[in-house]
């Protein structure tokens, strides 16, 4: 399988150099060159099979000379050993025909997991391969950093640096960033919201003398890799409840648009889903943008919701590209207008978006009535984030199509908000009660590209 950049303007990869490259070198980020499509019978035959065996049939089709079969079982089984739920991505009901998929029960507590844990095994087999060596930047609104710390802390070949919005993340999210011992990991705590910090990133891929210095590799959610690890509980959760020979749709609380994007994928690999629900907290530019296709941020609002707390939604640009008709001039295009303050959607691709997309926001009362509603309504504890999505969709049902609902993290990675609106304190799962006792590591670091290159490139010289 071959790789291309959204702007049409990098060079073409295969698997693996799009995955230790994230983005790419004009800017744009990897798309496969053309989806591959699952036929109703192997989509019916992924009924009972194990995750890690569904991961398998609904990825492999997308790695392409890779890895041999045997490596990339060995890279799934590794991934996922360290979850806490033997099915790894339970589907719990909530209401007659809505159901909550329970995407927390990996190692730092939310979805994120379910890609950093891959992409974490298939960077220390790539690099053990090559003898490479590669430096991990990235941003995060908390809960990518905690997850990539954790998948990489203590490999050999790999450097992590972390950029969190110094103040904008929870106690438990920052603890699992700066409590890890393993000093090949740095959690820098940046002056600014979540969008300066990834503007850093973004910044320190453009600059191409750093990047190749360092050996610069992204894992943020713009790395196709994670993306792709995402798309295979969309299958496992819908051939739950029927699919192929039933339709479903999925609501999905919204930031960055990863998530949703592989939602989006399953559907074009025949997966039968109706529609795809973005959930978004007050930071609602997706769903202004859905309803008006007026795509223009105006600055971010924090929330009790706060890994949705942007203004920038780095793989919208994904799904702006296969509604632009796979046009990557018309999407460099529209993403240069968005430097200079934001762009419209042209009429033909905001239709083309609404075939697939519905969206809506939840305000931050909602969000806590929905927290306090569903917890006496059935005993499920809901993070701020997947009481977004749960409000959302209730909105969003369509008789005769069950609804699932993304559960994005636990509950005791947002302890305070949680209690505040259900008077519950969610305690951590047993295997990290101590959290709160470690020592904590972590630099604080100026909005500004200059300090943290250089800071980057002192720590990598140690
Ligand atoms: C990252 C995150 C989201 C948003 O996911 P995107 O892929 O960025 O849209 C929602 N909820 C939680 C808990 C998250 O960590």
């Amino acid at each position: 399988m071959k790789y291309i950049s959204t702007r049409g303007r990098a060079p073409v990869l295969g698997f693996e150099e799009a995955m230790l490259t994230g983005l790419a070198r004009d800017g744009g980020l990897y798309l496969p060159e053309r989806i591959p499509v699952m036929r109703a019978g192997e989509i019916r035959a992924l009924e009972g099979v194990s995750y890690e065996e569904a991961a398998f049939r609904v990825m492999w089709p997308f790695i392409g000379e890779a890895f041999t079969e045997d490596e990339f079982r060995g890279i799934i089984a590794r991934a996922y050993a360290g979850f806490g739920h033997a099915a790894r991505a339970p589907l719990v009901q909530l209401a007659p025909g809505h159901f909550l998929l329970e995407l927390f029960h990996g190692p730092t507590l939310a979805f994120k997991d379910f890609a950093m844990q891959l992409i974490g095994q298939l960077f220390e087999f790539s690099l053990r391969r090559s003898g490479k060596r590669v430096c991990i930047v990235g941003a995060t609104s908390g809960d990518t950093g905690s997850a990539a710390i954790e998948a990489f802390r203590g490999l050999g070949a790999v450097d992590v640096f972390i950029l969190y919005p110094h103040g904008r993340v929870s106690e438990v999210q920052r603890r699992q960033m700066t409590t890890p011992p393993e000093d090949n990991v740095h959690a820098l705590a940046v002056t600014g919201d979540f969008d300066d910090a990834q503007a850093r990133v973004k910044d320190m891929f453009n600059d191409f003398a750093f990047r190749d210095a360092v050996g610069l590799a992204g894992v943020n959610s713009i790395n196709w890799a994670r993306v792709l690890a995402q798309v295979v509980y969309y299958f496992t959760s819908a051939v739950s409840l029927g699919a192929p020979d039933r339709k479903v749709s999925f609501t999905v609380p919204t930031g960055n648009f990863g998530d949703v994007f592989a939602g989006y994928i399953a559907r074009r690999m025949g997966l039968p889903i109706d529609r795809l629900v973005v959930a978004t907290n007050q930071n609602d530019i997706l769903h202004r943008c859905l309803s008006t296709g007026e795509y223009r941020p105006d600055g971010v609002i924090p929330s009790i919701s706060p890994s949705m707390d942007i203004q920038v939604s780095s793989n919208f640009e994904r799904a702006l590209y296969y509604a632009y008709g796979q046009d990557g001039g018309a999407v460099a295009q529209v993403m240069e207008e968005l430097k200079a303050g934001g762009f419209s959607v042209s009429q033909g691709a905001l239709e083309a978006l609404r075939e697939v997309f519905d969206s809506d926001r939840c305000d931050e009362e909602a969000t806590r009535a929905t927290i306090r509603r569903t917890w006496e309504a059935t005993g499920e504890l809901l993070c701020p984030h997947s009481a977004v999505g749960v409000h959302v969709a209730e909105a969003h049902r369509h008789a005769g199509v069950p609804m699932i609902t993304l559960a994005t993290a636990h509950p005791a990675k947002f302890p305070a908000a949680v209690e505040a609106a259900s008077g519950i304190r969610p305690p951590l799962p047993e295997r990290m009660a101590d959290l709160y006792e470690r020592e904590e590591r972590v630099t604080r670091v100026a909005n500004d590209l200059v300090a943290i290159e250089t800071l980057i490139k002192e720590r990598i010289a140690n």
